[in-house]
């Protein structure tokens, strides 16, 4: 299938219309049409290239919404007309342990990545969401439960279930204490998530500048991590922090707000950290961690929490020719706190 697209063709370009193909359905695959496309400042780490693996040209896009337009001979889980959503990855072994307990995002064998990949059966390079149509096998799309509104839903798919995943993975409820390093794409999702789930939610952000919205947000309150006698104040206050910072950054401020038995989650693929004292790990019993997306059952199961609590990211709608001021603003944490592209913006 035609198709059309927004690529970036080199780490230094401003991304533009990129003509290709989608693959022939598969018996399993669903194709769709894109009607929302979030961006993640993953899309920008990759459209420059900032992790060394861009294989160009680079259609970005990993927070996808769309509606189903075919189907493969063998698709039982979905119609025409269905509205789906795929997020970071579109396939797996489907066979190795961490598959078959739905931890897909840890296969073995390693994900296909939505974009920025090869395919795992053809070997052709994966394409994402900034584009008028999909095609994804079927086990890899999620459904649209009812009532989500579908024009700000895309961003759950990877802001939502990247920082929705460690909250359950550490048990996060009524009575615990979360910090969420960086108001951003991530950082708003994991404060909402937070809150909903009952916790208590402190955001630590560079400044003061975004506190009107953090408290508006949901959180109890705004660290700033620059101000060293609140930061020495807080010290042992939280018992998970998820660090949504996009850059490589030193972690042993952050350390000594954990309570004893606490754990730092890296969400940011940043690579080498500035290096992270023992002193705080060991009084404290406290832990560095990392978590990459979530499952496709997880991913599923955010979906549904969302739209039973109706928690629904802060969009900002943009048309595709917009991205590259978008990129931009990104660059500068000048979000709000997720853009979405309205992909009606693309004439096919
Ligand atoms: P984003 O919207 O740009 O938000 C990042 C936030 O971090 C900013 O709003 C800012 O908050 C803070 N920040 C930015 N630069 C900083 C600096 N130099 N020092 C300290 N804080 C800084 O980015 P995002 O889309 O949330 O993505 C965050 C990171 O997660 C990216 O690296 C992305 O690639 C990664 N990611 C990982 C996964 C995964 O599976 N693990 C999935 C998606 C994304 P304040 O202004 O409040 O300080
Ligand atoms: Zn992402």
């Amino acid at each position: 299938m035609k198709t059309t697209g927004y690529a970036a063709t080199d780490a230094s370009l401003p991304l533009a219309r990129y003509e290709f193909n989608r693959r022939d359905l598969r018996d399993n695959d669903v194709a769709m049409e894109v009607l929302y496309c979030g961006v993640c400042h993953t899309d920008l780490h990759q459209a420059r290239n900032d992790w060394g693996w861009s294989m160009y040209p680079v259609v970005p896009g990993h927070e996808i919404v769309g509606r189903v337009t075919r189907i493969g001979n063998k698709v039982t889980r979905y119609r025409v007309g269905d509205h789906v959503a795929v997020g970071c990855m579109v396939d797996s072994c489907q066979h190795c342990d961490q598959c078959r307990k739905g931890e897909e995002q840890l296969c073995r064998e390693g994900n296909t990545q939505t974009y920025n990949a090869k395919d795992r059966i053809d070997g052709t390079t994966t394409y994402g969401g900034y584009s008028k149509h999909l095609v994804v096998r079927e086990e890899f799309a999620l459904r649209m439960p009812d009532g989500l509104d579908l024009s700000k839903a895309a961003p759950l798919l990877c802001a939502g279930i990247t920082t929705y995943s460690p909250l359950r993975t550490w048990n996060v409820g009524p009575g615990s204490r979360v910090g969420v390093i960086g108001l951003g794409g991530l950082g708003h999702m994991a404060v909402k998530l937070a809150s909903a789930m009952g916790a208590d939610v402190t955001v630590v952000s560079r400044t003061r500048y975004k506190e009107a919205d953090a408290l508006a947000l949901g959180v109890d309150r705004l660290l700033v991590s620059s101000d060293g006698e609140a930061m020495r104040n807080a010290a042992s206050s939280l018992d998970l922090i998820i660090d949504t910072v996009p850059v490589k950054h030193d972690v042993n401020p952050y350390l000594p707000l954990l309570d004893v038995d606490g754990t730092l989650v890296l969400v940011g693929q940043i690579g080498p950290l500035a290096e992270p004292s023992t002193i705080p790990l060991l009084m404290g019993r406290r832990r560095i961690a990392g978590s990459p997306i979530g499952g496709i059952a997880e991913t599923q199961e955010m979906l549904d929490f969302c739209a039973k609590k109706n928690v629904l990211p802060d969009c900002e709608m943009i048309a595709i020719q917009d991205i590259n001021a978008a990129f931009e603003r990104l660059e500068r944490a000048d979000v709000r706190y997720r853009f979405v592209i309205d992909m009606a913006s693309l004439a096919a």
